[in-house]
């Protein structure tokens, strides 16, 4: 408990939020899991099927419970939701599912979080962990409403079945878009293009056994640019030149791009796909007419279906927003242990996307945010 019996109000159920309830139990603390669907990892159910972890599974556990051996080194969709339920159990995390929190308000020394059904709930510390992958974000292109094909966002698309013998453009060339063309060539599609607005790196999710996400973790203290230029030699010895087939190697470095915000896609087939011309690499998408679709080079391409891959907000302008805590891009300004100095006792967690993978950055924030809290407590 906080000094005055009241326990942490933890919003949203997935890794980040569980993993900062373990922590903060492991120091005397209890906790409330406030989640607005109907079980734990709700992100993680609604991925596509083909989805591995693209971290270890050593370098993916929560705090105090390693992802069973049995699971293998590059854990499973459905396997990772199933360890997320049995991390819930283990460390008993009173999670109340259904609860949806609108929004977060100071009263006085305290927060109150609004939520579905008219709730008022109130803590002194609440902690924000409702994903970075919250809403999808799909580009208002011009003419995008008028298009004559279907056209989804990646968060919808779970495997290649519907689209058999189809024609797909795949828009966006993220870790999602990459693999979603890899499956739709594998499975049957009757042509996929992907466009590429930023051509993107590539990297081997292992080498030799060595997973890229150890690259990652040690690169994290050294400067950008001896890690763009390590990283440049490796991309020459391990990943295949495709300039021939639309995908130059990126002119600028690896890390310089990874702290912009963009990082490298883990090949889990794009590769392969690409050498073979079963994913074919096109310009980004600029507007829709009709059923055509503008590129950037001035080519067009009438495909049935087109998915995009373009990413996802936070959305904690509704939830926050006016608190004075998120900057432009809507993000916190700060986040883990340390709280805004106009709003003491309200974390967040997961708003980052480091090169050593989310999935142990939460772990070491909850742990931070735990210390924290036990210190203001105590
Ligand atoms: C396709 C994909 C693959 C990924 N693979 C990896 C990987 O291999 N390794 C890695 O380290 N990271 C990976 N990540 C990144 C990251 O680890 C995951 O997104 C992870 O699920 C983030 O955990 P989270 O708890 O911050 O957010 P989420 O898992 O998104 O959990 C947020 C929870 O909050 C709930 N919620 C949202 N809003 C509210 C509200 N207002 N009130 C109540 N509840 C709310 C949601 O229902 C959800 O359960 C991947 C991400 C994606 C999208």
């Amino acid at each position: 408990m906080t000094d005055d019996g009241v326990p942490v109000h933890i919003i949203g159920a997935g890794p980040g939020g569980l993993a900062t309830a373990a922590a903060l139990h492991e120091r005397g603390i209890s906790t409330v899991v406030l989640e607005k669907s109907p079980s734990v990892g709700a992100s993680w159910r609604a991925h596509y099927d083909r989805l591995r972890l693209h971290t270890t599974r050593r370098w993916s556990a929560l705090p105090g419970l390693p992802i069973p051996r049995s699971y293998g080194r590059w854990v499973s969709r459905d396997d990772f939701v199933r360890y997320l339920e049995s991390y819930t159990e283990h460390h008993a995390i009173e999670v109340a599912t259904g609860v949806e929190v609108d929004s977060v308000e100071r009263d006085g020394t305290d927060w109150v979080l609004h939520a579905n059904g008219g709730r008022r709930l109130t803590t002194p510390v609440a902690v924000v962990a409702t994903g970075y992958n919250h809403t999808a974000h799909l580009p208002p292109w011009p003419g995008r409403d008028g298009f004559e094909g279907e056209l989804l966002h990646a968060s919808r698309y779970r495997n290649a079945r519907p689209y058999a013998g189809k024609d797909v453009l795949v828009a966006g060339v993220g870790n999602t878009g990459a693999e979603i063309a890899a499956d739709l060539a594998e499975g049957g599609a009757a042509r996929v293009r992907l466009a590429v607005r930023t051509v993107p790196h590539i990297v081997r999710r292992s080498t030799l056994g060595w997973p890229a996400q150890a690259n990652g973790i040690l690169c994290r203290r050294l400067p950008t640019r001896i890690v763009d230029r390590l990283a440049a030699r490796m991309a020459k010895l391990a990943v295949p030149d495709l300039s021939d087939r639309g995908l130059p190697r990126p002119e600028t470095g690896l890390y310089t791009r990874a702290r912009q915000g963009a990082i490298p896609v883990q090949d889990v087939g794009l590769i392969a796909a690409v050498r073979k011309g079963a994913v074919e690499p096109v310009a980004a998408v600029e507007s829709f007419d009709g059923a055509k679709i503008q590129l950037a080079d001035g080519s067009s391409a009438a495909p049935d279906v087109v998915i995009a891959a373009t990413g996802y907000e936070q959305g904690l302008e509704d939830l926050v927003g006016g608190l004075g805590v998120l900057d432009d891009a809507g993000r916190p300004l700060v986040h883990g242990a340390r709280t805004h100095p106009d709003a003491p006792g309200l974390h967040f967690i997961g708003y980052t996307n480091p090169l050593s993978g989310m999935l142990r950055e939460l772990s070491l924030d909850a742990h931070r945010i735990a210390k924290s809290v036990a210190k203001v407590t105590a």
